[in-house]
């Protein structure tokens, strides 16, 4: 797998000289080194991704053809998905069919956009008989893109694809973490023949390269997959130069189990909202649920008995349930938090320390019931496999613990009422509502947040209009 940064169509020789050690978090052996990208890779890069933007090659280009170039993209995103897994789960921690499913995902949002390049239907306005109006969807130009580690593929994807209908040109950072599988994208692109400079990969750390790549001046639009956090400081950064910033953040994803749900069926949507994939480091984990006191005793039996099921270990091995966090540091976060929630009086029913295996980073599946809307725990993004147990007596108040928090990404409603879904849903602040399962997704659904987990919406068709502005042509007919 190539470690070097790839820049105007090619993976390049070090010019910084320095690199990054990339470690498996399953047992701290190094999985490898990646070249870091300092000021000299980051000018080319952005100079690659300006001139193919001036140059309009993806604006100009057929849309036929380039919908058959995204296609060999997905293609070859098929053809590499069980070498790159085994990278991606070594680097990440992931069970390797989880990879080969990111890897699937990442194909298939490359098809689905393929059929969007002569899709993007603009508009004519009446207004009178004396004007003639259009709007067209344009790029905003060099789009900067920046991706977390918990789903490296599927998020370079994403915003990748999209930027190739729209026509933005990219400079991206993969995460420091895990970066190596990321430069699968460069070997495609070359292979698929994409014009040079329309994608840039720099690696490097978000402290350094990151803050060097939002300083650039070439950069048009940033958009940032991370935590609120950087976030913030990227939005004063740009404040200045007003650069579009498209923003995809953390969450505090609730559930409301009201005591006419299926309560198996919650269950089972708790142990893969929560525990399964990835451990729980997933923006739209099942962090809280709150449920009806007639049915929290069936449902907490339930959910601990299941919870002891679940096999801890790493990602090489396909009986693995739980995978270890990415890295001690993440370790260290979630076992603080496990401290806080017994500090702050929440029963610790099961977990809430770290699992000992071969130096890895595992942490036990953790519940925690009757906790404190105001506490740390009940608040804060944890990150990990810890959910957090919320008793409510009727709908109002489910509604007020489930938009306490700052987040608003995802949430849940299991009922057999469907009137008392839609009542529920419309109350809820958050970007997308699942309905009596946890990830009902699909490539053509627009997914994003309200409040503190950020703005823009990525997928489907919507995304579109999160990558590109309006411009509008006026004439006046005589
Ligand atoms: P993070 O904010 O620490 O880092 C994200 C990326 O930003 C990394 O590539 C990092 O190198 C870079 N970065 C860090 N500091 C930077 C700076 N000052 N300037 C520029 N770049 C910088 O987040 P993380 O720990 O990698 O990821 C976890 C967070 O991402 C969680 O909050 C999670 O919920 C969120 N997330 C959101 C979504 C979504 O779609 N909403 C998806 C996945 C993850």
């Amino acid at each position: 797998m190539e470690i070097r940064n790839y820049i105007n169509g090619h993976f390049i020789d070090s010019l910084s000289k320095k690199n990054i050690e990339v470690k498996n978090p399953a047992n701290q052996n190094v999985v490898g080194f990646i070249d870091e990208a300092l000021d000299e890779e980051i000018d080319l890069a952005f100079a690659a991704a300006k001139n193919a933007f001036e140059k309009r090659v993806l604006q100009d280009m057929d849309a036929a053809h380039k919908s058959k170039i995204m296609r060999l993209i997905a293609d070859k995103l098929r053809k590499y998905k069980n070498s790159s897994s085994i990278i991606l789960s070594q680097e990440n921690g992931k069970t390797i069919k989880q990879c080969e499913g990111e890897f699937d995902g990442a194909a298939n949002v490359f098809d689905y956009y393929a059929g969007l390049t002569d899709k993007i239907e603009n508009k004519l306005i009446p207004s009178g008989k004396d004007s003639f109006n259009y709007t067209i969807l344009e790029p905003y130009g060099v789009s900067l893109q920046i991706v977390p580690w918990n789903y490296p593929i599927a998020l370079f994807a994403r915003s990748v694809a999209v930027s190739l209908v729209v026509g933005n040109t990219i400079v991206i950072k993969p995460p420091e973490l895990c970066p190596i599988s990321s430069n699968i994208f460069g070997k495609i692109f070359s292979e698929v023949q994409m014009p040079n400079g329309i994608l840039n990969i720099v690696h490097g750390y978000g402290d350094k390269t990151g803050k060097k790549l939002v300083d650039h001046k070439s950069v048009n639009q940033v958009v940032f997959t991370g935590s609120p956090e950087v976030a913030s400081e990227i939005l004063k950064k740009t404040a200045d130069r007003i650069i579009p910033c498209h923003l995809e953040l953390g969450g505090k994803s609730a559930a409301i189990i009201y005591p006419d749900a299926n309560i198996d069926q919650a269950v089972e949507s708790t142990i893969k909202g929560i525990f399964k994939p990835n451990a729980g480091q997933i923006c739209v984990a099942m962090s809280r649920a709150i449920v009806h006191h007639k049915v929290k005793d069936e449902y907490i039996t339930k959910l601990n008995q299941k919870t002891k099921e679940l096999n801890i270990g790493p990602g090489n091995d396909e009986k693995s349930d739980v995978t270890p966090l990415i890295s001690k540091e993440q370790l260290q976060r979630v076992t603080n938090y496990c401290h806080s929630g017994v500090q702050s009086g929440a029963n610790l029913i099961t977990g809430g320390k770290q699992q000992e295996i071969h130096n890895g980073n595992f942490f036990k599946p953790t519940i925690f019931d009757n906790v404190d809307i105001n506490s740390t725990i009940a608040r804060e993004e944890i990150f990990g496999p810890v959910i957090s147990i919320f008793n409510f007596e009727n709908e109002e108040e489910a509604i007020k613990i489930v938009n306490s928090t700052d987040y608003g990404l995802a949430s849940g409603v299991f009922t057999s009422n469907d009137q008392k879904a839609k009542w529920t849903a419309d109350r809820i602040e958050a970007g997308v509502i699942w309905h009596n399962d946890w990830f009902v997704d699909g490539v053509n659904l627009p997914g994003g947040g309200y409040k503190k987990s950020g703005y823009g919406r990525d997928g489907g068709i919507d995304s579109l209009y999160s990558y590109g502005q309006t411009k509008r042509v006026s004439k006046r007919l005589n």
